[in-house]
């Protein structure tokens, strides 16, 4: 038993990503582990601008499609081979942005039916992250009725959430996110709120957190920006996570040292008051990785390069965090997913996040937790001067050590009753 039940919309933290795996390791599957996709139906086309975005850019990789609509073809293949991959009977659906709301109500239904279809005995489940603004009734009641968990975008009250997610016109999105909310409410509609931590936001955690509280959140991601543009200064693209030569982080994106100040003022709150009621998921995954647990979470695992994204023409990439050309696996008409996931490019990329890591890290005392967390966030040189020493090293490590006394106290107490 734990005193949590992990439970987010994004798989990176979701407690069903791991526990067909344990419960299913022995079924016989040439990939024995289940994966994930991110499937995005609009791509990146989005009705938003959020200024911290990392994906709208990547619309600049299909010209010639100005819509980005998946179509019934890729659909049908998309759920049939997905499903049909897995080696467990649980599969998790997540749709994916852009912003999956800007299709209608029927292609969902679409979706519905085709799972149907291939489905057989396996258990289905779908989230869905969205930015909340095309929210109706329709959506409510499709999600209420079929138990889809949504991914809700919010940073925060009205002016911390403004001062980032903005409309294609700049004009502020709050209001229209905040009707959102109560409209999920009141058709009790499962959701967990996705905040994006900035620069703007990132010195008021406890504003942020007492908020959602408020609104009856109680599954709570937080996601920190850091994105860095392209080294030539005359170009806007954001750089390649394998591009070293950049340092130039945007304007959005947190400095040293804020993040770890953010997560410990958020534990101290949430220590004091919410254990067992509110989650948050950096902190469940913390808690999992001390208690030898799979963390639920690919940033603290190991090992990565089971959590794919899929553009809307069937186009899989390595991660959401890597749709660069040159971390193309192929395309979902022509490649099988067992023959992307289980490709040398694709192994090397997972296993790199283990094997790739600079010697301060292999030093660390916090090492089994924190893992080098994220390689998309490893751009800066350690103390030795080897490359890849994660942004937020400083800021992990406050963190890790400002919640050790919390967590191994915990694990005392509680460790041996999941054994
Ligand atoms: S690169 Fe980062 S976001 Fe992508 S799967 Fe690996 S740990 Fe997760
Ligand atoms: S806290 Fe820093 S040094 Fe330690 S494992 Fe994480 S990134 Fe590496």
């Amino acid at each position: 038993m734990l005193l949590y039940e992990l439970r987010s919309c994004n798989f990176r933290s979701s407690l069903k990503s791991y526990r067909p795996m344990q419960e299913n390791s022995r079924l016989a599957m040439p990939f024995s582990q289940p994966f994930y996709v991110l499937a995005k139906p609009v791509g990146a086309s989005c009705n938003l601008r959020c200024t911290y975005c990392y994906y709208l850019e990547k619309s600049a990789y299909y010209p010639n499609d100005t819509r980005h609509w998946m179509d019934d073809a890729t659909l049908e293949s998309f759920i049939c081979a997905y499903i049909q991959s897995q080696p467990s009977p649980y599969v998790l659906f997540t749709w994916h942005g852009g912003e999956p709301l800007l299709r209608p109500l029927s292609f969902y239904n679409k979706v519905y039916e085709l799972q149907q279809k291939y489905a057989g005995n396996r258990t289905i489940d779908n989230c869905i992250q969205t930015n909340g603004v095309l929210l109706n009734e329709g959506y409510c009641a499709f999600f209420k009725e079929h138990s889809w968990l949504v991914g809700l975008s919010i940073d925060g009250p009205e002016a911390l959430h403004d001062a980032c997610r903005v409309d294609a016109k700049g004009r502020p999105t709050f209001q229209a996110v905040s009707d959102a909310i109560h409209l999920l409410n009141r058709w009790e509609v499962q959701w967990n709120a996705l905040v994006t931590v900035n620069a703007a936001t990132v010195a008021h955690p406890l504003e942020i957190y007492h908020f959602l509280k408020d609104f009856g959140c109680t599954f709570i991601q937080f996601a920190p920006v850091v994105e860095r543009k392209q080294s030539a200064t005359t170009d806007d693209r954001l750089a390649a996570p394998n591009d070293y030569r950049s340092m130039r982080v945007t304007s959005e994106s947190l400095l040293p040292g804020q993040w770890g100040q953010f997560l410990c003022a958020l534990f101290d709150e949430w220590v004091q008051n919410d254990v067992g009621t509110v989650f948050i998921q950096h902190f469940d995954a913390t808690l999992a990785n001390w208690m030898g647990h799979p963390p639920g979470l690919c940033t603290f695992s190991r090992t990565c390069g089971q959590a794919l994204a899929m553009e809307f023409n069937g186009d899989v990439y390595a991660c959401d965090h890597y749709v660069f050309p040159e971390f193309l696996l192929g395309n979902l008409r022509t490649r099988s997913f067992m023959e992307m996931l289980l490709s040398p490019s694709q192994i090397r990329f997972g296993q790199n996040k283990r094997d790739s890591l600079p010697k301060q890290c292999l030093e660390c005392d916090f090492l089994n937790i924190c893992n080098g967390e994220c390689p998309k966030n490893r751009f800066c040189f350690d103390v030795y001067g080897e490359p890849g020493l994660n942004y937020f090293c400083s800021d992990l490590k406050h963190f890790f050590t400002h919640t050790a006394s919390w967590m191994q106290s915990y694990v005392e107490r509680y460790g041996h009753l999941r054994e």
